[in-house]
């Protein structure tokens, strides 16, 4: 069976869809749309961009930048309707929002080789190669059968706290200890508090503005993944008996247990990011960098992502997918966009680009590929694939997600050696595909 079904047609299912085409691929793409709306999606095309009209930064110093440029190179369907549909915006991509759905939808109705199918799946096909490409809003009924496909590893909301540069932290006020000296006496980075500055930091945080929540966003928190100023507004001590709890966490400066804590969990193998453990919020970007640089040793703190909370379909892919997006368990399926795990419009098309490239390879009995971690794409594909399985939140592309470069490498100078590397690592993975 040489055919290739996909399930959603936004910005995941298109590109994957038309790459597969574009490589003889005779496809299927279902889409509920309009037939049936998400609570977030209202326009009938395809490829609809739910929020912001902006597909972020386009400078290489940014790695949003850089996935873009390597997709530009990779001939796809979602940039090119970017491009032709793009309107003024700074340094950003920014489209007509209207136009790019029309542009996309002419592309993949007119398309020889794919057949758009309108109409909800509720069920996997049992033959033939799939992508599951059904976004973060994927309907209850497919919901259902992917929580029984991933052995309940499918999530219906992420809870993401802010992560910091390594590079950034103030290291002579924190101290690295796990508590109670369990494992690597560095896992955990601690920021400790003197009650002063804790009563200060808890005022501030319940204060704070916050973003108000969607209709279809409101929902009773689990313990495990409150949002923090909300453990903060039951009462002052509660962060204490929380995720600021310093008990077994000795400050080797004064010998003692700080008044309170603030841990820090490395977010990747090089320790170049660490995550605020339990630091899960809904205030916005701007209070989360002001109360969040009142703790002590990050007052300089670069944010390589600010937390969130939101309604988000997302599988447990380091412990499910293979690079490729495969299921371990069944090669036959994929998954792709931001169901994965990877966060963002460019970083859900990225990875509608390798599933259908890699599903159209397949089919063809050529051999698999996947792009080096050193490229935007195949970052991202590395991080989705190798994270922590306990803790694993969507991600968007960041430069913290790169190989370090060999040597020493001046900081302003990172971003653009890091592009450097990626875009030629980039060209040659191109030529290997021998296309
Ligand atoms: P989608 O683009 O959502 O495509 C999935 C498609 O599958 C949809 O068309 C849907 O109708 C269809 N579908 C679902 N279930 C079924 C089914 N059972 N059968 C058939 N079809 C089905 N990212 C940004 O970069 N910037 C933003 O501003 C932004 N804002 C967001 C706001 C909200 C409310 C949400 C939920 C997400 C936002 N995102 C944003 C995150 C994300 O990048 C986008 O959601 C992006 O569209 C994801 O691409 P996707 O292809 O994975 O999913």
């Amino acid at each position: 069976n040489k055919t290739l079904t996909i399930i959603g047609a936004g910005l995941a299912g298109c590109e994957a869809a038309w790459q597969a085409a574009q490589r003889g691929v005779s496809v299927i793409l279902h889409e509920m749309k309009p037939e049936k709306l998400s609570p977030a999606h209202h326009m009938p095309g395809l490829a609809e961009l739910v929020c912001s009209n902006s597909l972020r930064g386009d400078s290489l110093e940014n790695a949003v930048g850089l996935l873009k440029e390597e997709l530009r190179r990779c001939n796809s369907l979602i940039m090119e309707a970017a491009e032709a549909t793009r309107v003024p915006a700074g340094g950003a991509l920014a489209v007509d929002r209207q136009l790019f759905s029309d542009y996309v939808t002419a592309k993949i109705t007119a398309h020889p080789l794919i057949r758009l199918i309108p109409g909800e799946v509720n069920e996997l096909p049992t033959e033939g190669m799939v992508i599951i490409a059904s976004g973060p809003l994927t309907s209850d009924n497919l919901a259902t059968a992917l929580s029984a496909l991933t052995g309940d590893r499918l999530y219906f909301y992420d809870a993401i706290a802010p992560i910091v540069a390594a590079d950034s932290l103030d290291m002579g006020k924190i101290f690295a200890a796990s508590r109670y000296g369990k494992g690597d006496g560095d896992d955990y980075l601690n920021c400790p508090l003197s009650e002063a500055e804790y009563v200060a930091f808890v005022n501030e945080l319940l204060g704070a503005e916050k973003v108000a929540a969607r209709d279809f966003e409101k929902v009773v928190h689990f313990e495990g993944c409150m949002p923090v100023e909300e453990i903060a507004s039951r009462g002052v001590e509660t962060l204490r008996f929380g995720p600021m709890k310093p008990v077994g966490l000795v400050d080797p400066s004064t010998g003692a247990e700080p008044h309170a804590v603030i841990q820090l969990r490395a977010e990747n193998l090089e320790k170049t990011m660490f995550n605020l453990v339990g630091f899960q919020t809904k205030l916005t970007w701007p209070e989360q960098r002001r109360v969040f640089r009142m703790i002590p040793g990050l007052e300089q703190a670069e944010f390589v992502r600010l937390g969130s909370m939101h309604r988000n379909t997302f599988i447990n892919a380091p412990s499910i997918l293979l690079p490729s997006q495969q299921l371990k368990n069944d090669g036959r399926i994929f998954f792709a966009g931001q169901i994965t795990g990877v966060e963002g419009y460019v970083e859900s098309a990225g990875s509608g680009f390798l599933a259908g490239l890699t599903a159209a390879r397949l089919l063809a009995g050529q051999a698999q590929v996947v792009p080096p971690p050193e490229t935007a794409l195949g970052a991202l594909m590395a991080h989705i694939t190798n994270a922590d399985t306990r803790h694993f939140q969507p991600m968007n592309v960041n430069y913290g997600l790169f190989p370090d470069l060999p040597g020493r490498v001046k900081k302003k100078e990172r971003r653009g050696k890091l592009a450097e590397r990626a875009l030629v690592m980039l060209d040659e993975w191109k030529m290997s595909l021998q296309e």
